[in-house]
């Protein structure tokens, strides 16, 4: 259960405590503030907090005194400008604080984008909850035969139950015995510091990420990408959602450049001219390696 009746009540507490102030606030952010967006079959991702929105990068760039926009579409088009070049600043001008409750495997991964400060739930402090990560069928995937890093169809019929069951035991064995290596009801157990070592990597964590809008934008493009594992690519999807809410403006030249857009080594502009020039251009002659060419293609092919 990602929330229980609980924090769902002190979510909606938090939810009545109004202010008054003289900063920028976004309606469609105010909408999310709080709220948990369910993630996966147990995690989600709250937004806690927000600093700035499309015009405070307008100001930035702008370096001006007052709210400084000039007409929207002026403002829109200067955000296209700073995203289009790559001045990158202005963006980091917004901030967002996420609550995200996701799996350690998961946890692993997302860590690795060291540009946001972070505070994990401490399992040297506190017990951690019997949930687990267990894909659901359709997502039950095999091995791909051609990619290493990635997946192939997806496990079905005797196969898929015998790797449910194994996740389901394995997982519930292991909690199993963390429970029971602890110091609880009085007996001299384990310190949980180290009792949590037992536990598995589908097991769930929690931490609150704050991050600039900059650096999400680079964590979304590495990680809504189809290139990202499912179970990562699902929160990044989620907070997608949530950006366009917050800097539509920003989200829009984000999602034209980086994410719908895609970028050429010389020889693959070399080989796009060739090809406006009517030449017929093959692996061969374009000078690419087979990944190269075949990745190549899948863009021109869309
Ligand atoms: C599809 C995919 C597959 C991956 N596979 C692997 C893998 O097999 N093994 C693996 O280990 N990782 C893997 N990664 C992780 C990847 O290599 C990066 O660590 C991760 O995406 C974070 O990117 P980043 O360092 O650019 O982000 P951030 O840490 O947010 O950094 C943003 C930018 O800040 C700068 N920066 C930040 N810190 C420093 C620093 N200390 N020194 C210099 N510059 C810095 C860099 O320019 C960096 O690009 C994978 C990522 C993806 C998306």
């Amino acid at each position: 259960m990602p929330i229980t009746p609980d924090q769902q009540a002190e979510i909606d507490a938090a939810r009545t405590d109004q202010h008054t102030t003289m900063r920028a606030t976004v309606p469609g952010m105010e909408a999310h503030l709080y709220k948990a967006h369910e993630v996966l079959d147990h995690g989600f991702i709250r937004v806690i907090d927000y600093m700035g929105d499309d015009n405070a990068i307008v100001q930035a760039a702008r370096v001006s005194y007052g709210r400084g926009t000039k007409a929207v579409q002026n403002d829109a088009g200067l955000i296209r400008y700073l995203m289009r070049h790559w001045h990158s600043t202005p963006f980091e001008m917004c901030e967002i604080k996420l609550h995200v409750k996701l799996p350690v495997f998961v946890a692993r991964q997302w860590i690795r984008h060291r540009t946001a400060n972070v505070n994990e739930y401490s399992a040297r402090y506190s017990i951690l909850d019997r949930e687990f990560y267990i894909p659901a069928p359709e997502h039950l995937a095999a091995q791909s035969k051609q990619n290493h890093q990635g997946r192939g169809g997806v496990l079905e019929g005797e196969e898929a139950a015998r790797v449910l069951d194994i996740l389901w035991a394995d997982s519930n064995r292991a909690y199993d015995h963390y429970e029971e290596m602890l110091d609880q009801d009085g007996q001299d157990g384990l310190a949980r510091e180290l009792a949590r070592m037992n536990l598995p990597a589908n097991i769930y964590t929690q931490w609150y990420w704050k991050v600039d809008l900059h650096n999400l934008f680079h964590f979304l493009r590495l990680r809504a990408d189809s290139h990202a594992q499912y179970e990562i690519r699902v929160y990044a999807d989620a907070i997608c959602k949530v950006v366009a809410d917050w800097v539509p403006h920003a989200f829009a030249a984000f999602e034209d450049y980086r994410l719908g857009g895609a970028q050429f080594s010389g020889k693959g502009m070399d080989c796009v001219r060739r090809m406006i020039a009517g030449e017929q251009v093959d692996q061969a002659s374009s000078g690419m390696s087979a990944g190269e060419w075949r990745e190549f293609q899948a863009v021109l092919q869309g």
